[in-house]
């Protein structure tokens, strides 16, 4: 992820802290590590994991497309993957 998008994240993160916080309108938000918090930690821990393996996908999957001919999707972004997994799921919930 790049740094600006890092930060708009973190943002984003925040908002959703400040809304959700039992501390955080009591001037107790530095370092706060309500439950809020804690599971925006871990979400944004999932959302690192996610991203360093859609980079590995890609990876193998070109190597594999060189190696075999195959015309293995290529994902560009974590975005790109969730938009091909819920394409997937409506697909499947159509039929
Ligand atoms: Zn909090």
């Amino acid at each position: 992820m790049k740094i600006e998008e890092i930060i708009k994240r973190c943002v984003e993160l925040e908002m959703v802290h400040a809304n959700n916080c039992p501390a955080y309108n009591k001037g107790e938000m530095t370092g706060c590590n309500c439950y809020v918090q804690m599971t925006l930690n871990n979400l944004l821990e999932i959302e690192e994991a996610l991203e360093k393996s859609v980079v590995l996908q890609s990876h193998y999957a070109d190597l594999l497309n060189m190696h075999d001919g195959g015309e293995r999707i290529i994902f560009k972004s974590v975005e790109e993957w969730m938009n091909r997994l819920k394409k997937l799921r409506s697909e499947s919930s159509d039929s």
